[in-house]
């Protein structure tokens, strides 16, 4: 028998509880339940997800963060043009 071994991280373990949540209101037949936090955590993903590439842009790790913000402020003074 082997044992699973599972990630401890804060996103895994957050997806784990996440999943036993859903799983219990789906066991109460919640099934609109289970898509409205679905489609939220999914939403709250992206978020982070972007927040991670935002904070990598600003810091100057993400590989095209000059480009990025250069665009960005083209974007910005054209935006009523
Ligand atoms: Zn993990």
């Amino acid at each position: 028998m082997t044992t699973k071994k599972t990630c401890e991280c804060r996103l895994c373990k957050q997806r784990e509880e996440f999943v036993s949540q859903l799983n219990i209101l789906r066991k109460h037949g919640l099934d609109d339940s289970v898509k409205y936090f679905e489609d939220i955590y999914l939403e709250l993903m992206n978020i982070g997800m972007d927040n991670d590439v935002n904070k990598s842009i600003i810091e100057g790790s993400w590989p095209t963060a000059d480009l990025n913000i250069k665009y960005a402020r083209e974007r910005y003074e054209n935006r009523n043009n």
